[in-house]
This record gives C-alpha cells, sequence and structure tokens, in this order.
C-alpha cells in the first residue's frame, strides 16, 4: 500500500516563490514530485506506523550570502543511507540530495528544518519487510523544533538509552519511542529535557543531542557507543579540537559549563543538570556564535560544508 493522493488539483508550484503560510500549504517531495502537504495521507495499516519501519534525518538549511545552503547535506544523507542498509530499505542518495533541494525551492525556505524519511508503506502486518514497498518524502519547515535555543533544564532520565547491541545508533523511526518516553518523564517532572546515563554513570547524549562540557578551559565531546554520532559534534570537534572521551554524571555536576548540540538544538547551553545550576557559559556562547557563523558560509575555510538550492 502507498500514499496516495486525494486532491489531483493543488495549484502549480513555483520554484523560487517566497513562503506563503496561511495562503498556500507546505510543498513535500513524495515518491519522485513536488506535492502539497495536504494532498497526501498514509493508508493505516502502513507498515511504519505499527512498527517504526522507517528512517529518517533532521537537517537544515541556512540564508547565506548566495542564497540558502543545507549544512552538511552528504554527511547526513550518508547516515540516512547506513540506516536504511541496515533496515534493508532502498535508498538512492543522489534521489534524496535532489529532492531536498527541490522541495526547499519550492516552498522558498532559506533557514528552515528538512525532513526526509524513507519508510516500509507495507500493507502486511508481517515483520518480514522484504517484499513490501517502500517509500521516500522529503519535507521542509520554517519552525524550529528542538529546544528553541533557550537555556534548558535537564535532568538525568529514569529510562535507558538504546543500547547500540539492541538498536544500533542511528536514525531508525522506532528507536525514537526511547526519546520520547524520556522526554515525557523529564517534563513530567519539570524539566525540559532528558539526559541519559548508563548503568555505570557514563554520560550517553540526550533525546536529541549530543553533550559537551567544559572544565577549566578544556572542551570535551562527551562520547558513548550507545550515542548517536552527531554531525553537530563532529562539526564542533573539528572547529575547537575539542577533547572526545567517555564522561560521568559526575563529571557533568563538576563542569563549568554544559551544552548540548545538534541540527536542530544548534549549540545550547544548559542551565542546570538536576539540582546543579550552572552559571555564565562564555565559551559556550563564543562556540554558539562561531556556529552560526559557520552554517551561515561566513567562515571561508568551511564553506566546503554548505550545499546551495
Ligand atoms: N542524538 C540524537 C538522539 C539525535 O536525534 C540527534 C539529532 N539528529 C543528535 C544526537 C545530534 O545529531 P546531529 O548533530 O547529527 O543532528
Amino acid at each position: 500500500m502507498s500514499l496516495t493522493t486525494t486532491s489531483a488539483s493543488q495549484p502549480a508550484v513555483s520554484p523560487g516563490t517566497e513562503p506563503a503560510t496561511g495562503e498556500r500549504p507546505l510543498q513535500l517531495w513524495f515518491d519522485g514530485e513536488i506535492t502539497s502537504s495536504e494532498a497526501l495521507h498514509a493508508p493505516l495499516t502502513t507498515h511504519a506506523m505499527h512498527y517504526g519501519s522507517g528512517v529518517f534525518e533532521g537537517m537544515r538549511s541556512y540564508a547565506t550570502r548566495d542564497g540558502a545552503a543545507v549544512f552538511r547535506l552528504p554527511e547526513h544523507l550518508e547516515r540516512m543511507r547506513k540506516g536504511a542498509e541496515v533496515l534493508g530499505i532502498r535508498f538512492d542518495v543522489q534521489q534524496a540530495a535532489a529532492a531536498t533541494l527541490q522541495v526547499l525551492r519550492s516552498n522558498g525556505h532559506r533557514d528552515a528544518y528538512i525532513r526526509p524519511l524513507a519508510w516500509v508503506g507495507g500493507g502486511s502486518f508481517g515483520l518480514d519487510i522484504g517484499a513490501q514497498p517502500h517509500h521516500l518524502m522529503v519535507a521542509s519547515t520554517a519552525t524550529n523544533v528542538h529546544l528553541g535555543g533557550n537555556r534548558a533544564r535537564l535532568t538525568v532520565s529514569k529510562w535507558r538509552r538504546n543500547p547500540a547491541t539492541s538498536l544500533p545508533p542511528l536514525k531508525l523511526c522506532g528507536a525514537y519511542v526511547n526519546s520520547i518516553l524520556a522526554k515525557r518523564e523529564a517534563k513530567g517532572r519539570g524539566f525540559d529535557e532528558a539526559l541519559f546515563v548508563d548503568e555505570n554513570g557514563l554520560v550517553v547524549e540526550c533525546t536529541g543531542a549530543n553533550v559537551f562540557f567544559a572544565k577549566n578551559g578544556q572542551l570535551i565531546a562527551v562520547d558513548h557507543r550507545d550515542a548517536l554520532p552527531g554531525i553537530t559534534r563532529n562539526t564542533l570537534i573539528a572547529l575547537t579540537g575539542a577533547r572526545s572521551r567517555p564522561a560521568t554524571r559526575a563529571e557533568l555536576l563538576d563542569a563549568d559549563e554544559v551544552f548540548v548540540c545538534g541540527t536542530a538544538a544548534e549549540v545550547s547551553a544548559i542551565a542546570a543538570l538536576d539540582q546543579r545550576e550552572y552559571g555564565d557559559n562564555p565559551i559556550t556562547r563564543e562556540l554558539a556564535a562561531l556556529y552560526a557563523r559557520v552554517v551561515r558560509g561566513e567562515v571561508p575555510q568551511y564553506t566546503h560544508w554548505l550545499t546551495a538550492t
């Protein structure tokens, strides 16, 4: 079974137009065509809806002097390819890249969050997905989706992160139920975000972001085998030479500054970890400002990380 187009009479898409929220529904790319998001419906038997049999990415485009550009597009799509491979979903990196640029142009988006998703459509409730149909969509939204740049209050989650021995740290849809549980539990206790810590007291990551801390002027990128190998984390290590190593919850509590990072979160300072309140965060501020310049193509050394639309 596949997504079906329920309205054939959507207005034509004119490339390069400005977003017209309220006047024109968002356009998305679905299985080879740009379509109005409002015209598409997934059948209730969609396999991915029942079992999380899909893989996604979270990417961003930014307004640069030379127009909109996607930050580290090949790296995001390579991670998605790995997830698709492990699930056995067909995935064409070149097609996904072209679809991403096309959807941004169709929506007239410059600063945007981009969501590609490859999934099993199905129609069978069996767990063998070998013969089921596969789909690809790419959507973009001008809305901020994570942490929103505020200094978040973290709490150590009551839940453990999916162990990599059970679920590879890739962006497999079903794996995110673990993040949803942790986010829900943290919010229920009045915090903004959950920090996963393993049974040995080692920090893993947050629900949708990796963790860094600074102590005595040294910057540490927390490393854990159960954490997603974040592209923002990789970017920040390249920018600063931060040391990547495992770290304990106790070290985080003792740190001068803690921040989390991700495509959506960017570089986001942490205000508190449970009862521990952090003070001023000059290192985080400086790094957030540098990251903002890099993603907008303002640092010549790193413009190769941008793909123009
Ligand atoms: N960890 C998790 C669980 C995430 O979902 C994300 C967001 N993709 C990250 C870390 C940060 O990864 P990236 O910097 O590649 O967006």
